[in-house]
């Protein structure tokens, strides 16, 4: 499948993983948006919050970001979810973003 992050999840593709489990891999995002920028993704690809079972992963990538952020010892940090080309969303792979630090741009 041409997707990148499952590229990145299938490691076909270099990225800065900062956490993975069994069902979620996080990484750097290569364009950041604030000091501290994050994306977390699921392992099976899923397209969006609209897709089916969408519930379940969002659960899982909430778990992991509370992980890294308690890890990291970042206390205040903001989540999106771009759902839809018209919202912004440019890789239909279902992803959070996690942005903390200073400059936060709302991707
Ligand atoms: P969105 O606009 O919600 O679809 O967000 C996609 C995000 O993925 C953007 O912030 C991009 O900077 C980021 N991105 C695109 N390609 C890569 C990549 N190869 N590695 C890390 N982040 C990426
Ligand atoms: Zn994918």
């Amino acid at each position: 499948m041409d997707c990148v992050f499952c590229k990145i999840v299938h490691k076909e593709l270099p990225a800065q993983i900062v956490y993975e489990d069994n069902k979620v891999m996080a990484f750097k995002d290569i364009h950041p948006k604030a000091f501290y920028h994050i994306l977390l993704v699921p392992k099976e690809h899923i397209e969006s919050v609209n897709s089916e079972r969408s519930e379940e992963k969002i659960k899982d990538l909430i778990f992991a970001v509370k992980h890294i952020i308690s890890k990291e010892g970042i206390s205040d940090y903001k989540l999106v979810f771009n759902v839809g080309k018209k919202a912004g969303q440019t890789i239909e792979h279902l992803h959070m973003h996690c942005l903390a630090g200073t400059n936060i741009q709302m991707p």
